[in-house]
């Protein structure tokens, strides 16, 4: 998957203005020839306000969807942040992953900024991509 430049820039933005509590969303794309290529970040309320852990509301997945369709894009990944750990699923964050078509991106701002993304299939990383 490839995410422009100005989108991880923005992924980072909104990371550092939820700090400490995570972040989330969702990325959009086209899925071309080279690959899948990510051409928007939806941002997407954490209703659990938590430095720790991410929920998003049916209602506002709905949405994320609806919105999606509406500019001919599909849901690439859903994204979210770690403020301070580093950028691999939490025992959570694999148990709550049970959609194996799309990935998994994890912006860390734990010693320094990265971001992975990953494949979890049946709760086990089966593919890890790095962004940054
Ligand atoms: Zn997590």
């Amino acid at each position: 998957m490839i995410i422009p430049k100005e989108i991880i820039d923005e992924l980072i933005r909104q990371a550092r203005q939820d700090a400490p509590n995570e972040t989330c969303g969702y990325l959009l794309g086209i899925c071309g020839p080279d690959g899948d290529v990510v051409k928007e970040n939806y941002w997407m309320e954490n209703i659990d306000h938590s430095p720790e852990h991410f929920s998003f509301a049916p209602k506002d997945q709905f949405a994320a969807l609806k919105y999606a369709r509406s500019k001919g894009l599909k849901i690439l990944a859903n994204w979210h942040s770690h403020p301070a750990s580093p950028s691999r699923p939490s025992k959570e964050d694999l148990r709550l992953a049970n959609d194996p078509t799309i990935r998994y991106a994890i912006l860390s701002l734990f010693e320094g900024v990265h971001l992975n993304s990953f494949l979890i299939l049946n709760g086990e990383v089966v593919d890890k991509e790095e962004h940054l």
